[in-house]
């Protein structure tokens, strides 16, 4: 199958064609560090470190932009920055040093480009004055603006007429201190005000406006047109709607080919916010659940459908996890060393074969992690049953499933594939086959009716951190 994305941009799902064979430019929009970031951005940045990892298993080289905004300023701000005595430089390192932090905690790679908007004030007052000279901005005694009249195509990629568009605008005036009263016409550069930090420009001190920063930034690093930008689905509209006007006015060229937003993240069916005091940041969450089941939780949902984040539901995931970790490492002990000889293998090898190919039509489907992880945990189920009817596996086919198990393992887990699943305590390979050797005496003796051993077996590795699971086959566990 060839890979297939939902393009919010035409609302339908398009089979990717890159602009340049083998090559993926992508720039999803980074994180405003003004403050930790939250549950939902984690879900946002986890999803990205999937599409740029499954894109170079599936053999692309990928460059992935993202910036980071360093100049939000808001009154909140302000205020947060005089009451805590400190400068507004210090402010943003602290949390820029947190966004950081979180992404290990989730085991995300770090972005090809982390461009911080402070440092790229003369690409955007560029920007400003070739939209200015093309007629598409006006300035105003406390800015500059894009006049979205102008710009025949506005409303595109969120889909709002344009009336609509003056109306919510209008709305959202007081909200969002970039969007500028009736006319819809957005902030390009904000003049400056007393108290505020501020760079030189044509127009004198002043301030960026928000939108601007993504276009110039995503254009320097991947090119006036590019493959992918994603953000949060509240993104689409005014940001990334903004950012396509501005952007296609300055150059006369389609800005992006495909965009891309993941759903939101609700609190136990509300949605997140700061007021109703449902919000979790990603370190509080992390701390509570571990960064990698945070991570391995947002996966089995689809990205376009909203995640319910209660507890319910991760412990669910969570024993999930737990049995993909389990198999990973089993496998992996045997797949090195070793003399088991003579057992048939047929059928895990051809559950592998079918496994790997599902596992690539799903995530060639508009990266369907939750349908790829449901195949992987088909092969955890045919390994277990393997391992209980044979206590054993030859190296060689160990040797491939681990292969299979690594290289998805790297998509799923990230960079806490090695530091998570591999290195944690497992069992050596002497001690699974000796463990597989004292299972296979015990059901001999539970053949035999012998309950008195079998129990006997049971209750001595418990003592010693292992459970019996007997199902139609027994199965261990670590405890
Ligand atoms: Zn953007
Ligand atoms: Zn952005």
């Amino acid at each position: 199958m060839v890979l297939k994305l939902y393009n919010t941009l035409t609302n339908n799902l398009e089979v990717f064609k890159p602009l340049k064979k083998g090559f993926a430019g992508f720039y999803p929009c980074g994180p405003t560090v003004n403050n930790y970031i939250h549950i939902g951005h984690a879900r946002t940045y986890t999803f990205w470190d999937v599409v740029k990892r499954y894109l170079e298993y599936s053999g692309y080289k990928v460059r992935l932009v993202s910036n980071i905004t360093d100049i939000a300023i808001d009154d909140k701000i302000l205020k947060e920055v005089k009451k805590a005595g400190i400068s507004f430089q210090e402010l943003i390192t602290k949390y820029t040093m947190a966004y950081f932090e979180d992404r290990l905690k989730l085991g995300l790679a770090l972005p090809d480009v982390n461009c911080l908007a402070t440092q790229h004030i003369q690409e955007m007052t560029e920007l400003i004055e070739k939209l200015l000279k093309k007629g598409y901005a006006y300035e105003t005694s406390d800015g500059v603006y894009f006049n979205i009249s102008k710009f025949k195509d506005y409303g595109r990629l969120s889909g709002m007429k344009p009336k609509e568009l003056k109306a919510g605008a209008g709305k959202r005036v007081k909200e969002d201190e970039y969007e500028k009263g009736v006319a819809g016409d957005f902030a390009l550069w904000k003049k400056h005000k007393r108290g505020e930090p501020y760079w030189h420009s044509p127009w004198g001190k002043g301030r960026p406006g928000w939108h601007i920063e993504c276009s110039a930034m995503s254009m320097k690093y991947l090119g006036e047109t590019f493959d992918i930008h994603g953000g949060g689905q509240d993104n689409i509209f005014p940001h990334h709607e903004n950012e396509l006007a501005q952007s296609e006015a300055a150059t006369g060229k389609k800005f992006v080919n495909y965009w891309m937003h993941p759903n939101l993240v609700l609190m136990n069916g509300e949605k997140m916010s700061k007021s109703k005091g449902n919000f979790i940041t990603v370190r509080d969450a992390a701390e509570k659940y571990s960064g990698l089941l945070l991570r391995f939780f947002y996966l089995n949902t689809h990205y376009r459908k909203k995640i319910d984040f209660n507890g319910k539901d991760i412990q669910a995931v969570k024993l999930k996890l737990n049995r993909i970790t389990e198999a990973v490492r089993r496998i992996k002990t045997f797949s090195g060393q070793g003399i088991v000889a003579g057992i048939p293998e047929t059928a895990l090898l051809k559950t592998l074969q079918r496994v790997e190919k599902n596992f690539e039509d799903a995530m060639d489907d508009d990266f369907n992690t939750s349908l790829a992880i449901t195949r992987i945990l088909e092969l955890v189920k045919e390994i277990n049953k393997h391992f209980a009817e044979h206590h054993g596996i030859s190296p060689k086919t160990a040797g491939k499933i681990f292969n299979f198990m690594e290289k998805t393992g790297r998509i799923f887990f990230g960079d806490l594939f090695e530091s998570e699943i591999l290195k944690k305590e497992g069992l050596n390979s002497l001690s699974e086959q000796l463990l597989e050797l004292i299972i296979k005496l015990r059901d001999e003796a539970r053949e035999k009716k012998d309950y008195n051993k079998s129990d006997y077996i049971r209750n001595e590795l418990k003592k010693n951190g292992v459970i019996l699971n007997d199902n139609d086959k027994t199965t261990w566990s670590l405890e």
